[in-house]
């Protein structure tokens, strides 16, 4: 009987790994992905045996029940197996229903965690997700609901927005629909924490401005707070509170 390890690899370049999810590489017997943004991250376990379970590996787009069956069949033949997951594995990378066919056989794993998109964003771009009295929520969202629907939010001072890349223009709407001003501020970083990363500043209303810029890449929107201007001090009508 093996243990499962789900690494977080980060946004994409193999340095932004965390030095624990390193070294669970160097252990694994198998290591299961499912899209690899660089390379690199193979050498960390040149020996494993590599299986791409995402989109590009199965002729069709492979079910969750599928992987998941996988998981636990190979977990059962091997010592260490590595579930590699982009980003951080606890933010939308279905990692509930791993977690559960794991549990329901008998398995034993560990979760091991990493940098996630939203922060890669924000570091690329140095605009912080927290600001010293303006910015002290920050929300998670994908834009994409199960059923394919965009939604978009207004429930915290920092709205970050998962998988929005294809929707700017409709995303401008809804944002402003939800109850941002149209001169609200907004952020784009895709491709954030790689060598060919870009990031734009706009405003709500003019979020689709950024599309061509950012076509076909991984896109994070950060709208709010977070999305603004560096700013030491803070606007006339906002005053400062302690944060
Ligand atoms: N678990 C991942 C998210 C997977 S959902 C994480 O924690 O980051 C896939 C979405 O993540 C993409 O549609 C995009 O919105 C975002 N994303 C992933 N990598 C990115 C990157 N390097 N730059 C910008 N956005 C990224």
């Amino acid at each position: 009987m093996g243990k499962v390890l789900f690494v977080s690899a980060g946004p994409g370049s193999a340095d932004l790994i965390t030095v624990r999810g390193a070294r669970a590489l160097a252990d694994a017997e198998v290591v299961l992905y499912d899209a690899l943004a660089d390379a690199e991250l193979r050498s960390y376990a040149p020996h494993a045996r590599w299986v791409n379970v995402g989109k590009r590996g199965f002729e069709h787009s492979a079910k969750q029940s599928e992987i998941n069956a996988l998981l636990v069949e190979t977990a059962r033949q091997h010592g260490v197996v590595v579930r590699l997951k982009g980003g951080d594995a606890s933010v939308f990378g279905r990692l509930e229903e791993e977690l559960i066919a794991l549990a329901e056989a008998g398995l034993d794993c560990e979760v091991i965690p990493g940098v996630t998109a939203a922060l890669a964003a924000a570091a690329q771009a140095q605009r912080p997700l927290t600001r010293r009295g303006r910015g002290r929520t920050v929300s998670l969202s994908t834009a994409m609901t199960e059923a394919g629907q965009l939604r978009a939010a207004n429930t915290a001072d920092t709205e970050v927005f998962y998988m929005a890349g294809r929707q700017l223009p409709e995303l401008a709407t809804l944002l402003q629909r939800a109850g941002w001003p149209a001169d609200t501020p907004a952020l784009v970083v895709s491709h954030a924490g790689r060598p060919d990363a870009l990031s734009s500043e706009h405003l709500v209303a003019q979020l689709a401005e950024a599309a061509a810029q950012h076509a076909e890449r991984p896109t994070i929107v950060v709208v709010g707070a977070g999305g603004s201007p560096l700013c030491s001090n803070p606007a006339p009508g906002k005053p400062e509170r302690a944060a």
